[in-house]
């Protein structure tokens, strides 16, 4: 008689991941500061170079930064997000702290 292993098949729901939907959106969270409602995303690096609005230096491609646009601009959040600027993370987080 040939041994049977046990199924390794688990019941169907076990184990089941709800999507993360911070890991797929690449991390985002709201903000609230002296000037508005932000949205903040952080980014794993971009592929060209943007200038930070801070300090005015170079954010190089491929360096992990955040990227953050208001959510109650003029016009709107789609108006906010055409406006979006990307932060060195220091950058940002020391905006957040002058408030
Ligand atoms: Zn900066």
């Amino acid at each position: 008689m040939p041994s049977r292993r046990p199924s390794r098949k688990r019941p169907w729901g076990a184990q089941h991941q709800p999507l993360d939907m911070d890991r797929a959106l690449g991390g985002v969270r709201h903000e609230s500061a002296a000037d508005g409602e932000w949205t903040v995303r952080r980014l794993r690096g971009g592929d060209k170079v943007y200038v930070c609005p801070a300090c005015r230096q170079d954010i190089l491609p491929g360096t992990p930064h955040v990227v953050a646009w208001q959510r109650d601009a003029v016009g709107g959040e789609a108006a906010g997000l055409e406006d979006r600027r990307h932060w060195h993370s220091s950058c940002w987080e020391r905006r957040g702290r002058l408030r």
